[in-house]
């Protein structure tokens, strides 16, 4: 199977090594050396037809950007059968430096400045984790954030069972006074949309690599106030980041409001750990 693959990509020495990665949540990930190339690749028997295909179109859209690298992307399945589906990557490996971090910030800032869209939101749905992330396009920020964002999270967590009474009030109170706290009309940003440490690796000479994107059009503080939520950025990714463009003053206010939206889906993918997390955020703003 990957063998047959590997062959309609002009690849036809044989595997000498196959093995597995640890690190994402999603899918099987493997390390694939052939007598020609290296690869990553990643494989799934349950994901939507459009899992992978979604994927290759964001960081597609990354790449057009031409601010910040992502891995090529050599061959993916895009129609679900009864089998396993496929997507084959460019293996990036290289040296932690203090200079990658550096890379990422000053280029993360670029792809933002770039635009690239005149509305907020997008005009496909995306995933994030394993969940479905619906979207459109808006002309006013926080409709999209509280229409695509905050709305659908609540009502998966009142159907998962994960929503007290009290936490449903308050996030139902945020999300109807949302204008109070967010800016309807921030500059247009192409986000990754899912910017854990996780989801950005170093390549040959400490080149930064931005990998599993799930992207969106929007407010790049939204981006920003996730790196922060889970850690793996350092101070260096920061001061670059911010001497190409500057955090508005209200930066702080905001942060909490987009940290929710990532708790959330914590809180509907893996459960009730989040819900503390939820609460103390909601008793900030309600
Ligand atoms: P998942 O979709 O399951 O979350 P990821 O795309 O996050 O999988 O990949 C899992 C792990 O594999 C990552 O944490 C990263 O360390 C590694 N990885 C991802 N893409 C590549 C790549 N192109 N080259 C080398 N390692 C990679």
């Amino acid at each position: 199977m990957l063998e047959e693959k590997l062959k309609q990509l002009g690849d036809n020495s044989a595997i000498e090594t196959k093995t597995p990665i640890s690190g994402g949540d999603i899918n099987q990930a493997y390390y694939v050396k052939t007598g020609k190339q290296e690869y990553f690749i990643k494989a799934n028997q349950s994901a939507a037809s459009d899992f992978f295909q979604i994927e290759v179109n964001g960081l597609e859209k990354i790449r057009s950007t031409q601010t910040i690298a992502v891995p090529e992307v050599y061959y993916f399945d895009n129609s679900a059968g009864n089998e396993e589906m496929m997507l084959i990557m460019e293996w990036i490996e290289g040296e932690e430096t203090a200079a990658a971090e550096q890379h990422l910030g000053k280029q993360l800032a670029s792809m933002h400045l770039v635009g690239g869209s005149t509305a907020y939101g997008l005009d496909q749905s995306t995933y994030v984790g394993k969940l479905t992330q619906s979207n459109e396009w808006y002309t006013n920020w926080v409709d999209y954030y509280r229409e695509h964002r905050l709305q659908p999270q609540l009502d998966l967590a009142v159907q998962y069972n994960r929503m007290n009474q009290n936490r449903r009030l308050k996030l139902e109170a945020l999300i109807r006074d949302l204008d109070l706290y967010l800016p309807s009309q921030p500059k247009v940003s192409l986000l990754h949309g899912d910017l854990w440490g996780g989801n950005w690796i170093i390549g040959g000479a400490g080149q930064p690599y931005l990998i599993d994107p799930s992207i969106l059009y929007g407010d790049h503080l939204f981006e920003l106030a996730f790196t922060e939520l889970f850690g793996g950025f350092s101070n260096t990714f920061y001061s670059q980041y911010q001497e190409a463009m500057p955090l508005a003053d209200y930066y702080q206010d905001v942060k909490p409001i987009y940290q929710l939206f990532h708790l959330l889906v914590h809180l509907n993918m893996f459960g009730e750990v989040y819900g503390g997390s939820v609460d103390r955020i909601l008793k900030r703003y309600i």
